[in-house]
């Protein structure tokens, strides 16, 4: 059969912490990407509520404060609920069922090799990352994508290694229990890493995002504090464009290349303030989010709904999970 001539088509399944506001970098760094996998592939989007768990779990409180509004956000970016399956993690247990039995074949120092393990448990000092879940964070990352037998996952370089370590469990499983599972594949995206209003990387933690929730005004005030070349105190000094983190949005945001050029230029020259780069800047960021703005209204008018459209999906998503773990339970002989 050839591609794309009543092929199936393949699955890709990608997740996000409902930790917080979805921002800006999150729009550039996954859901724009989201929105357009749907054209071509079976996409599965989850609220990776249990992966939350794994570094936030002394206070739960807030854990499922922001899925509803997360996936409005989601819908607002374009991503479909009528073409895609959205659901929540926990919702469907057989992730859990999984994961536990992944845990019984994967060695422990697979996990504690994967750079990301060593590197936030240095970086993040106010939580106590020291339990087993976030050990296994990458066993149950595993468990999510092959329980759908997700061919591609869409991932940054960062978390090539995550995917690796995928493919060596299910190497191991298929080697132990037989062809079970597929080797998952990165589907490589080349997203920019969005600055935050502070030129650190955009995050809910370090208070530095503009949230796709924003109103017009806020958006506004945000971009007027933004971070721009700290050499220039007055108008009239030449800037600098490379770096600097409204040039950086500009490029980003505001599809009107000749302004932005024409911007650059005067910039260079010391010959337009950046409160007029700025207030562009603001303009050309609502002209981009009010369509959102309007989809996410519509979205979180009948909360109800979309809660019922969260638990549909997700028990369309647990009827191909439960089948995968039939097939698991069968290979390992687990059967009375
Ligand atoms: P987080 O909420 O920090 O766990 O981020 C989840 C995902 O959103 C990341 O894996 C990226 O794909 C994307 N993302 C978050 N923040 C940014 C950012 N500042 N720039 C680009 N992508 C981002």
């Amino acid at each position: 059969m050839r591609e794309g001539q009543n092929a199936v088509k393949s699955r890709v399944l990608s997740g996000l912490r409902p930790t917080g506001k979805v921002h800006l970098g999150h729009l550039v760094g996954a859901l724009q990407n989201w929105a357009r996998l749907q054209d071509q592939y079976e996409c599965f989007y989850f609220v990776a509520d249990w992966h939350a768990l794994t570094s936030d779990y002394a206070d739960t409180a807030g854990l499922t404060e922001y899925v509803v509004d997360n996936v409005a956000d989601w819908i607002a970016a374009g991503v479909d609920p009528e073409r895609s399956t959205i659901f929540i993690q926990s919702l469907v247990p057989e992730h859990a069922e999984l994961h536990l039995l992944l845990s019984m074949i994967v060695p422990v120092a697979w996990l504690e090799r994967v750079p990301t393990y060593k590197e936030q448990q240095e970086q993040i000092t106010d939580k106590d990352l020291s339990n087993y879940g976030f050990l296994g964070y990458p066993v149950l990352q595993t468990a999510d994508i092959i329980i759908y037998n997700a061919q591609y996952v869409p991932v940054g370089e960062d978390q090539v290694p995550h995917l690796e370590l995928s493919r060596e469990i299910v190497r191991r499983f298929n080697n132990f229990y037989g062809q079970v599972f597929v080797e998952p594949q990165p589907l490589l995206t080349s997203f920019p890493r969005l600055p935050g209003l502070d030129n650190r990387k955009m995050s809910k933690s370090y208070g530095n995002a503009i949230n796709l929730s924003d109103d017009a005004e806020t958006v506004r005030k945000k971009v007027m504090q933004m971070y721009t070349d700290p050499k220039r105190v007055r108008a009239d000094i030449p800037g600098t464009v490379e770096g600097n983190p409204v040039f950086m949005y500009h490029d980003a945001f505001n599809p009107d290349v000749e302004e932005v050029n024409e911007l650059k230029v005067r910039y260079r020259q010391g010959k337009v303030g950046d409160v007029e780069v700025k207030q562009k800047l603001a303009r050309a960021l609502n002209t981009l989010l009010d369509p959102m703005r309007e989809r996410r209204a519509r979205a979180l008018e009948k909360p109800g709904q979309l809660r019922d459209m969260l638990f549909a999906s997700s028990a369309r998503a647990q009827k191909v999970a439960a089948e995968t773990m039939a097939r698991v339970r069968e290979a390992m002989r687990i059967k009375y």
